[in-house]
């Protein structure tokens, strides 16, 4: 019981930390891990009773706020019918049909555990559907963490790729390319001197895990003219983007198809649910129809799956979008209007339900300008809102998430509290 209770401590700490690539593994501080005994709605309470106003969000899936009314019935219900069967359940129908009519790129869908099973069984069954070996992917993507995605970018732009986390081997690592987001002439290069090894290109459509990075205009649809002139597969990984930014996904939004979607996070209402589907006759080639294998014994679980539809259904509500994107507007205008107040560098955006705050003059657009931007200044702003209540990503590098429990008084709390946070660094800086 004992070495249990330890476990559970110390997890978020490895957890938040590990999860997200080398870079951030670096940067981490692990002062400031949280233990949070409850949730409801935008708020979040500590095990010493302490509340905070939550932009975390569970790293994404808490798109209705925590603890959502209709979510938690539909999951005390469906675990009252058992908790998993090991067979087909008709929910799990409903799901798959459910984001097939939501995401029409998905002619079929498989559902999976998590992001990362998504996202390794699409570039496995790229490579299959292709018989082609090399992925492309960017540096500052993140994709969850299976081998060939732990990679970082090697010393040239079309070096092979170097693992970015020990156990992997080089020989896995060396089948991926790592380019820069937003860089289309290099994608361009790379096909051009490779043009029958790349399997496909993995891409988050907006980058959420190097802070928000949006794609420049022309860069998802170049990326898509380019998949059809060679012949190679095109992968948006929305396990973020999902849900989170519109209805129909970051996909919908840009108005440009990709062949294969992997999805996780909203889709799962905080329970594990993942899922990667697109065209036909790719999702063909995969086990039993296919001889691309992928199972998962708890895949498509009746418990998940409950949590997951009854989110899906919630943010079809008309105007959900609308008033999500509204909210998070709100609060990056506010944010910026008290940075400039106080002469702070600093900048902020939002798409849809997801933001970026930056200690930069402008949104950076690539990892390099990501990582230019000031990491002090950001650690002191975020130490002086969680002391006050106000619960932001704990790193630089992370994009952070609205929900729509998130009440107009929330976003002006938090504005106010950014306002003298703002306030003080800009006296700080001024005496230094
Ligand atoms: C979170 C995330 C993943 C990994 O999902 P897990 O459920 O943590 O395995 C993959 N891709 C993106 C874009 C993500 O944000």
């Amino acid at each position: 019981m004992l070495s249990l209770l330890c476990l559970r401590r110390s997890a978020p700490c490895i957890l938040h930390e590990s999860q997200r690539g080398a870079f951030r593994a670096r940067t981490a501080d692990h002062s400031r891990a949280r233990f949070f005994a409850r949730g409801e709605g935008a708020y979040l309470w500590d095990v010493d009773g302490r509340r905070y106003i939550d932009y975390v969000g569970s790293w994404g899936p808490a798109i209705l706020g925590h603890a959502h009314a209709e979510t938690v019935q539909a999951v005390q219900e469906a675990a009252r019918d058992g908790l998993s069967f090991g067979a087909p359940t008709e929910a799990e129908i409903e799901m798959a049909e459910t984001l097939c009519r939501l995401m029409p790129s998905l002619e079929m869908v498989r559902l999976v555990s998590s992001g990362t099973e998504a996202t390794m069984t699409a570039l496995r069954l790229a490579r299959g559907f292709t018989g082609r070996p090399k992925i492309v992917k960017f540096e500052g993507c993140y994709h969850g963490h299976g081998d060939s995605l732990l990679v970082k970018a090697g010393s040239g732009a079309l070096t092979f790729g170097q693992p970015s986390s020990a156990g992997v081997p080089q020989s896995i690592a060396g089948e991926t390319w790592v380019l820069s987001y937003n860089d289309l002439d290099q994608v361009a290069a790379a096909f051009r001197e490779h043009p029958d090894e790349i399997a496909g290109i993995i891409v988050e459509p907006v980058a959420g895990n190097m802070n928000l990075i949006a794609p420049r205009s022309g860069f998802l649809q170049g990326l898509r003219d380019l998949c059809d002139r060679y012949g190679a597969v095109l992968i948006f990984d929305e396990v973020m983007t999902g849900f989170r930014l519109h209805l129909r996904g970051a996909q919908g939004l840009y108005g440009v198809q990709p062949d294969l979607t992997t999805l996780g996070k909203v889709i799962g209402g905080g329970m594990p649910v993942g899922a990667f589907g697109g065209r036909r006759d790719i999702m063909e080639k995969i086990a039993p129809l296919g001889p691309v294998y992928q199972a998962g014994t708890l895949s498509g679980n009746p418990v998940a799956v409950a949590a997951g539809l009854a989110t899906l259904k919630a943010i079809q509500a008309p105007q959900f979008y609308a008033h999500l994107s509204e909210r998070t507007r709100a609060l990056v205008e506010g944010l910026s209007a008290a940075a400039a107040k106080h002469g702070v560098a600093f900048s902020a955006q939002s798409i849809g339900g997801m933001f970026g705050i930056y200690f930069a003059a402008t949104p950076p657009d690539s990892f390099a300008s990501v990582m230019a931007s000031n990491k002090d200044s950001f650690n002191r702003f975020f130490h002086r809102m969680l002391d006050a209540g106000i619960y932001f990503a704990p790193s630089a590098f992370e994009a952070g998430f609205v929900s729509a429990a998130h009440s107009t008084a929330d976003i002006e709390a938090t504005i106010g509290v950014a306002d003298q946070a703002l306030a003080q660094l800009s006296r700080q800086d001024l005496t230094r």
